[in-house]
């Protein structure tokens, strides 16, 4: 089994087991507190993990809409024509950003990926990003939970700032280490998968990284708390078992809960409200579930 020997954002190498994850290989960096894998996957490891992921293009209609609502935020920030997004799925957020009339460019690893965007009308390349690809400085970069799928966290910011233009944005997700669900649900917490997460990001250690990489830090938030996460959560628990319960069905049953609840948030006033005051609080003291964040180049 191969390895890292120094911590993948500072260098460092005293590198601490943490006991509850310890069947994921996690280390925490006694200096700056980045958690990540200490196992390096091998290829043949990540192929037959990723060959295993669904295939499903189906998408929220709240999810479209906060997609819209996401570019026009950004719109008031910048100048905003040429779009990239990273690991980009089946391409969801780039139809949304076609459809409004931006330039869309993707990266995906699958040829059925490739084929679902470039159907959207998106530009696709395949495999890692590469600068080299692109001749033209991008206004905005997206990458929605890709981080921490991967352990060369210097390596894919400092790509990020060779294609963006002075000025321009990225817009990062990623699962946040000290969120409220983590701290209660412990080893059940179901983010915490390997070879499936690599790295585990908080606000700090997110804001770190980008800033080393002369990014200017515009917005850290974290929001929600997902219901699916503590239904599969505590199903684990109670299966007693190390083997976690990911059939296609049993998710598909959990994640219903989180879309009718959106649902509700979205139509009901009082829902709408309760939603923004947990959002509120959980953003206060940052540990709601999900991480984002938006970095200027400087
Ligand atoms: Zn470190």
């Amino acid at each position: 089994m191969k390895t890292h020997q120094n911590c993948l954002l500072c260098g460092n190498t005293d590198l601490q087991n943490i006991p509850t994850y310890a069947l994921a290989y996690l280390k925490k960096c006694s200096s700056c507190g980045f958690v990540f894998s200490e196992r390096i996957p091998t290829y043949e490891e990540l192929t037959a993990h990723y060959d295993t992921y669904s295939r499903d293009d189906s998408i929220s209609p709240i999810t479209l809409k906060r997609y819209a609502e996401l570019l026009d935020y950004f719109k008031k920030i910048t100048n905003l024509n040429r779009i990239i997004d990273v690991g980009c799925g089946n391409g969801h957020f780039l139809k949304v950003a076609t459809d409004l009339g931006f330039e869309t460019h993707g990266t995906e690893f699958t040829d059925k990926a490739i084929e679902l965007c470039e159907a959207k009308g998106i530009q696709m390349q395949k495999g890692v990003l590469n600068p080299e690809n692109y001749d033209q400085h991008f206004d905005l970069i997206t990458s929605f939970e890709v981080i921490e799928h991967i352990n060369n966290p210097h390596g894919e910011v400092d790509n990020f700032h060779k294609i963006l233009r002075k000025g321009g944005l990225v817009y990062v997700t990623t699962p946040n280490f000290d969120s409220i669900s983590k701290h209660i649900l412990k080893e059940n917490w179901t983010i915490v998968e390997y070879p499936e997460h690599l790295s585990y990001y908080t606000p700090k250690t997110i804001q770190q990284l980008f800033e080393q990489h002369d990014f200017k830090t515009l917005k850290i938030e974290t929001t929600g708390v997902s219901i699916s996460r503590y239904q599969q959560g505590q199903a684990q628990g109670n299966t007693n078992t190390t083997a976690k319960d990911t059939s296609s069905q049993s998710i598909q049953k959990f994640k219903s809960s989180d879309e009718n609840l959106r649902q509700k948030s979205e139509t009901n006033p009082f829902f709408k409200f309760a939603k923004q005051t947990v959002n509120f609080g959980l953003n206060t003291f940052k540990i709601g579930d999900s991480l984002k964040g938006v970095f200027q180049k400087k």
